[in-house]
């Protein structure tokens, strides 16, 4: 049952029919939910001819530890999966996106990891959790298309589920993003025209990804601790139990829409995608799009903009760098 949620999510959506391209990078971050997807495309690859997922798959491994020690840990664990997982694989630190994307590394290295200082101080100098977070998941697409772009390929496979779309909708109108939740949160996110993502997880609950990952071995492929989002979320360190998660918007969304859901309103998070889906933009020209987050833009909005060619939401992450040198350098990667 859980399985068919994957497999109807990527047939009814005719994602490999009709003569479309079969490569995709599969994205894995090492949590517990790109865990799983490896463990579905491969499951899915490995069925009977007539219901096998054909496609032709490539990882890229995007990692976010700022520690050099830990980081090169989760590396030389995640190099064991390259047997069992038989295809290309591409690893890659976040920071990657502030600087040339230009070659794919080996899978002896880890591409952008020079950048992990510059990285660290454009994240200190912003002012807020909230905007700091938002700016991480903001950089973290926009590496993913880059990367995409630079393999020509133009679909990527994320592991997005049912509790981690849902937080990211309830984000997006706090950041005033109302117009872009259809596209965050559908199964097929053409923010970017070239490079769709995929979410065939889209239907998954946290609590059937973790019976999938105990209950079909795939839990030896978490590299790291599960959070409803672990590439939004600051984690710090636990203390007599109580994760202390740094305080922001993120967190309140979360122990918000998580209480609802366990406190006696079950259908919380599918009533949210449910009527995500239905939001879509007025504004349907494709001439006006945000440099960094791709949503649509309004031209008349553009023009009183600090940064025109980025959207208001945008430009409010960009009031809260403190360091005019950090700000430049976002601004020349967006610009790129
Ligand atoms: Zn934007």
């Amino acid at each position: 049952m859980i399985k068919h949620k994957f497999a109807y999510s990527l047939g009814t959506n005719r994602i490999y029919k009709d003569g479309k391209s079969k490569e995709t990078i599969v994205m894995y971050t090492g949590d517990a939910n790109s865990a799983l997807l490896l463990s579905l495309v491969k499951q899915g690859m490995d069925q009977d001819s007539h219901r096998r997922l054909q496609i032709v798959p490539m990882i890229v491994s995007i990692f976010d530890e700022l520690d050099e020690g830990k980081l090169h840990l989760l590396h030389q664990k995640a190099l064991n999966f390259t047997e069992i997982f038989p295809w290309p694989w591409h690893f890659f630190h976040v920071s990657a996106i502030l600087g040339p994307i230009s070659t794919l590394p080996e899978n002896s290295s880890i591409s952008g990891t020079e950048n992990i200082p510059l990285y660290k101080n454009l994240l200190a100098s912003v002012a807020s959790n909230s905007a700091r977070n938002e700016l991480k998941r903001l950089l973290f697409d926009l590496l993913l298309w880059r990367i995409a772009k630079l393999c020509q390929v133009d679909k990527v496979m994320v592991s997005e589920n049912v509790e981690s779309l849902s937080n990211i909708s309830f984000n997006a109108l706090c950041f005033g993003r109302g117009s872009s939740l259809s596209d965050l949160t559908s199964v097929i996110d053409k923010r970017e025209p070239e490079v769709a993502f995929i979410r065939p997880m889209r239907e998954i609950y946290d609590k059937e990804v973790h019976f999938l990952n105990e209950n079909e071995g795939s839990s030896q492929y978490i590299l790291k601790s599960t959070s409803q989002n672990p590439i939004i979320f600051d984690d710090k360190p636990v203390y007599n139990g109580i994760n202390h998660r740094a305080t922001g918007i993120q967190t309140l969304t979360s122990d918000f829409l998580s209480s609802l859901q366990t406190g006696g309103f079950p259908a919380t998070m599918t009533t949210i995608l449910s009527v995500s889906q239905k939001v879509v933009p007025l504004n349907k020209d494709q001439d006006h799009k945000c440099l960094f987050c791709r949503i649509r833009n309004s031209p008349e909005k553009e023009k009183i903009l600090a940064e025109p060619k980025c959207c208001l939401p945008c430009n409010n992450i960009f009031k809260e760098i403190k360091s005019d040198d950090d700000l430049a350098l976002l601004l020349k990667i967006i610009r790129n």
